[in-house]
């Protein structure tokens, strides 16, 4: 496994592997790897010849109060288990090769990011479609995995791929909980004892709500309130909770269709999101 540090020293290992005929396949993450990540890397494998793993903390898409410096990292830790996983590459571009001094070029996506996490994380979305341009112009790639976890993110990447054609196939994978249910996430270490089992009330809310769609409820306002009673109960702040259209994110009023239940909430100093689709049957 070679570890890249460099834009252009990926773009050449890519490049010479296309020449050979050999599909390549990128999983972006912030490291810190946990089992959900390494869900997405195994796909990945099994997808492409070769699998770039990018570890990056992206300083754009943290606002000025939120938690970069705190981020959790272990660069060390996330190579071992890349190489014990068969990964081909991981690129670990510093914060300086990715952004120069005057940097002032950015993606940016002006309707599925502009709800939900675009709302309480003004800036967040735009950070995030620019640095997975860099890391797509990077790693040439022929498909990129993420997460449902991160449900928004993946509907702005979507949107973005499709109106920019990217030639890049985008794979999403369902999200990997602890045992308990609590969705996996680098940010659960900064967790105390306590918060991590008041967190559990997220997983116990979509749980909630899934069971009053069997049950034949169909107005988003109830559902909306059993989540926020869940929650409530464990005296977790609630940042949103939107029974929204999954591919445009639009809140609906009355579930006629599959949608995405999705749930931003702070739990003590950490800002934890979890997200279910509800499937309403008939
Ligand atoms: P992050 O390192 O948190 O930026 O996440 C990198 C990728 O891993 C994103 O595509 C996330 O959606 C995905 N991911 C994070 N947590 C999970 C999880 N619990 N299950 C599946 N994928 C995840």
């Amino acid at each position: 496994m070679r570890v890249l540090a460099t834009a252009q020293e990926m773009q050449e290992a890519s490049r010479i592997w296309r020449r050979q005929g050999e599909t390549v396949g990128l999983v972006p993450t912030m490291g810190f790897l946990h089992e959900g990540h390494l869900s997405l890397i195994r796909r990945c494998r099994k997808l492409t010849a070769r699998t770039v793993v990018s570890i990056f903390v992206n300083p754009t898409q943290f606002g000025p109060t939120e938690d970069y410096e705190t981020y959790p990292r272990d660069t060390g830790r996330d190579c071992d288990l890349c190489r014990r996983e068969g990964v081909d590459v991981v690129y670990l571009p510093t914060t300086a090769s990715m952004y120069a001094d005057d940097h002032s070029t950015w993606v940016e996506e002006s309707s599925v990011s502009k709800g939900l996490c675009g709302r309480s994380r003004p800036g967040h979305f735009r950070g995030v479609t620019t640095v997975v341009t860099k890391l797509f112009n990077a790693v040439l790639p022929d498909l990129a995995v993420f997460g449902q976890k991160d449900a928004q993110q993946t509907a702005v990447i979507r949107r973005m791929v499709r109106d920019l054609n990217f030639p890049v196939d985008i794979h999403v994978l369902p999200t990997v909980r602890e045992a308990d249910g609590l969705a996996m996430s680098s940010r659960n270490v900064h967790l105390s004892a306590a918060d991590r089992r008041r967190a559990l009330c997220i997983h116990g809310g979509l749980e909630r709500a899934r069971v009053l769609v069997k049950e034949g409820i169909r107005e988003t306002d109830q559902i909306n309130a059993a989540v926020r009673d869940a929650l409530a109960a464990e005296s977790v702040h609630v940042d949103y909770i939107e029974v929204v259209d999954p591919n445009s994110l639009k809140p609906l009023a009355c579930l006629d269709r599959p949608a995405l239940l999705a749930v931003a909430a702070w739990v003590g100093d950490v800002r934890l999101i979890d997200n279910c689709i509800l499937q309403p049957e008939g």
